[in-house]
């Protein structure tokens, strides 16, 4: 993270998630950790089943639920899931010590997670569908610097080749251009960085979300449709999608839900 106001050096996500939790944890928080398979807000007080069993009743809830990575769609990203292909470089990254790596993407997420990946590997393809890049100007110069990186601009990844794992990539050069050209690159990670979808699905019966499955607020509030329930950070926010925003609408969940609760 290099752009959260307070680290002059930036800061790593995973640091900033443990410095986050370790303050809440300062304040008597309880957190608990499980995965919520239903949900019930048809009447107060609302309903979250907690990994098939445990129910939690609610007068207030917060929904903070994020966004979760896209794929490309390709047969060959399920087939060699968990060998060679990933979505998270700072998860994966590791294991790709010294090798050789692609990255697809031309946004903020995709030159980020190649100038991390650089630091591992020995070298690092950005696959860019358009002939530019659709980052900041300082994530583009860090990669366009960078002698570990290169850009392919005009390329699609097309599919993966390997016996057990990935070894290669094949690409498509000027798609359905004159000048359309396929071949394969040698790999041995293949990294997404094609956006991201909210993860609302599972509230979509009461809340009611965008097109994209955006959670749907009152303008400037983190207040849904459903009374004493709020979305906060980057699963109620198609515009701005950044960690400062998120913390900062974190915090009017906060005082919303306090005040639903004293009202
Ligand atoms: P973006 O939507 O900004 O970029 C997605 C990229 O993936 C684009 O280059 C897009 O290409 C490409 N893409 C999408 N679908 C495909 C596909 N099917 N095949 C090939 N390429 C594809 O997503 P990001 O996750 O990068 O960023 C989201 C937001 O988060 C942005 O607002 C960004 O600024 C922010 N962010 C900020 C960071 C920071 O400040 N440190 C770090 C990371 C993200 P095309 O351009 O052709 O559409």
């Amino acid at each position: 993270m290099e752009n959260f106001p307070g680290y002059p050096e930036g800061v790593s996500g995973y640091d900033m998630m443990e410095d986050m939790r370790n303050q809440a944890l300062k304040f008597d928080t309880t957190i608990r950790t499980g995965m919520v398979t239903a949900v019930d807000f048809g009447s107060t007080p609302y309903t979250v089943t907690i990994d098939d069993s445990n129910k939690i009743i609610a007068d207030t809830i917060i929904i903070a639920t994020g966004v979760s990575a896209k794929y490309l769609g390709l047969p060959d990203e399920t087939k060699y899931a968990g060998r060679g292909v990933s979505a998270c470089a700072t998860c994966d990254g590791f294991f790709f010590r010294k090798k050789t790596v692609a990255v697809v993407g031309g946004g903020d997420t995709a030159c980020e997670e190649a100038a991390f990946l650089s630091t591992l590997a020995d070298k690092v393809y950005l696959i860019v569908r358009k002939n530019y890049l659709r980052a900041s100007d300082i994530m583009q110069k860090r990669v366009l610097d960078n002698p570990k990186i290169e850009v392919l601009f005009g390329h699609n990844a097309v599919g993966l080749t390997g016996e057990n794992r990935v070894e290669g990539v094949r690409l498509v050069k000027d798609l359905g251009l004159e000048t359309e050209k396929h071949y394969e690159r040698a790999i041995d990670g293949f990294f997404l960085a094609i956006g991201h979808k909210p993860n609302s699905d599972i509230f979509k019966p009461w809340i009611e979300t965008d097109e994209n499955g955006y959670i749907k607020t009152k303008a400037g509030t983190p207040v849904t449709n459903i009374p004493g329930v709020f979305a906060a950070g980057d699963v109620a926010d198609p515009i701005y999608r950044q960690a400062i925003c998120a913390a900062g609408s974190g915090c009017k969940a906060a005082i919303e839900a306090e005040r639903y609760l004293n009202r």
